[in-house]
């Protein structure tokens, strides 16, 4: 990939890049950040938090731990840190005390700042959270993540960059410039944000009214990368994040209840499998080239065949770990008959599910959502062909948690401003994919 992962430190909340339609026609199809830095200088600065057990072993030889105790204190600490939620060193009691005085002077467990924190109506909650500050023209990047709980799972959707390198045209997050990757501890501490914030630690309770899941499991069950930015252009970052959130003796998230979607980065995507082992999502959206070559713009380096052929390939598929296809309904353009046909000649002999995901319009999008009664028609066809085919709710519709919608703060008042005056918000959808489990 020619793509350039880079910080713009200069400005990291500039205004959004506008991407015209000419400039789409004429194959802008990825964007580069301003200057070349190198992303994440410091994973997670001086927290611990979100660090790989490799960083952790380093940060503890730094400040003097012999080798040989090493691979012991990571475990404590990686046990204080990911299984109970400590926030600070002074709760590490089985860590003496004189490693635990130079543990907090040269370290700490702080977490990302929570700038703002906002609960829909359904139970939604959606956190701007601001990472720390990289170098000094660095103002923290801001990101957001969303929290969806339902009676027997709780989602959270995590962003993997700011911003986003890809122009998919009916994506609010496209019209935003990428600032930077995420380091891989910045990954991780959204989830450690959202256990915070709902009580999801042994000994915690969830704030009062809180709507989590009440089967008795993890509030935090199910996380998905489908926030800010394509997971597989930092994908480095994002399978380390996997590692550290599926750990049996930390996080211990079941890499099952992890979906990974991509635009369909094709090269990258066997790692994901082979690597990471999660479920996969696809942003697909078009069955025909022509049109996906203008609603998702990177199919232009890898059209539906190739996209397609690098599925029926991924590491571990199986009727048990199905490919869920993501589909936006755009009213005209893509949801005749005919397309839901070729929808599923298409995906014949892949384990699939479709999620058919109504379109919110947002200001300035050129696109309307499909009339129900065509939703129903479409999602009818693919049904009768063998494919579980749900029309996915939007949630959080209130506090703008919708996928596509997630903005950092300067773009968020803007789009405020717009849509108050506009009476519209939305753009794809965030959904609690289903991993039917
Ligand atoms: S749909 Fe995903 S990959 Fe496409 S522009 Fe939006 S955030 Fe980026």
């Amino acid at each position: 990939m020619a793509t350039v992962l880079d910080i713009a430190k200069r400005n990291p909340n500039a205004a959004p890049v506008a991407v015209s339609d000419a400039a789409r026609a004429a194959g802008f199809i990825e964007k580069t950040a301003e200057l070349n830095v190198v992303a994440g200088a410091a994973p997670g600065g001086a927290s611990l938090v979100g660090l790989t057990r490799d960083q952790l072993k380093d940060s503890l030889s730094a400040i003097g731990v012999p080798e040989r105790e090493l691979k012991m204190r990571v475990a404590q600490l990686w046990h204080w840190i990911y299984f109970r939620g400590a926030k600070d060193f002074a709760e590490m009691t089985n860590v003496g005390k004189e490693l635990r005085a130079k543990l907090a002077a040269a370290y700490t467990l702080a977490r990302p700042q929570v700038v703002s924190e906002q609960v829909s109506k359904d139970g939604t909650r959606k956190w701007l959270i601001r990472m720390p500050s990289t170098g000094p023209l660095d103002k923290g990047a801001e990101i957001e993540c969303v929290y969806i709980p339902e009676v027997d799972r709780g989602t959270l959707c995590v962003s993997s960059q700011v911003g986003c390198t890809l122009t998919c045209s009916f994506c609010h997050t496209g019209t935003q410039r990428l600032v930077r990757n995420l380091t891989s501890a910045e990954i991780v501490a959204q989830l450690i944000v959202a256990r915070d914030s709902i009580g999801d630690w042994p000994d915690a309770t969830p704030p009062e009214g809180a709507f989590v899941p009440t089967d008795g499991g993890r509030f935090v069950s199910n996380i998905v990368f489908m926030g800010m930015g394509e997971p597989l252009y930092n994908i480095g970052d994002v399978i380390a994040a996997i590692d550290v959130m599926s750990d049996g003796e930390g996080l211990t998230l079941s890499r099952r209840r992890i979906t990974v979607s991509t635009s369909g980065v094709v090269p990258q995507m066997e790692r994901l499998g082979a690597e990471a082992n999660t479920m996969l999502a696809i942003s697909l959206h078009a069955v025909r080239d022509e049109l996906r070559d203008e609603l998702v713009p990177i199919n232009r380096k890898y059209d539906i065949k190739q996209l397609l052929d690098a599925c029926r390939a991924y590491p571990g598929l199986s009727n048990a770990r199905r490919i869920t296809f993501e589909y936006v309904m755009l009213k005209g353009v893509n949801d005749s008959d005919a397309d839901a046909r070729e929808l599923v000649r298409l995906l014949k002999g892949i384990p699939a599910k479709i999620n058919l995901i109504p379109f919110n319009p947002w200001p300035g999008s050129k696109y309307e959502c499909s009339d129900w009664e065509r939703i129903e028609r479409f999602s009818e066809i693919v049904y009768r062909a063998g494919y579980a085919s749900p029309v996915r709710t939007p949630r959080g519709r209130d506090i703008l948690a919708a996928c596509g919608q997630l903005k950092s703060e300067t773009e968020k008042l803007r789009a405020r401003a717009r849509m108050m005056a506009e009476q519209g918000i939305g753009a794809e959808g965030v959904y609690a994919v289903g991993n039917g489990e």
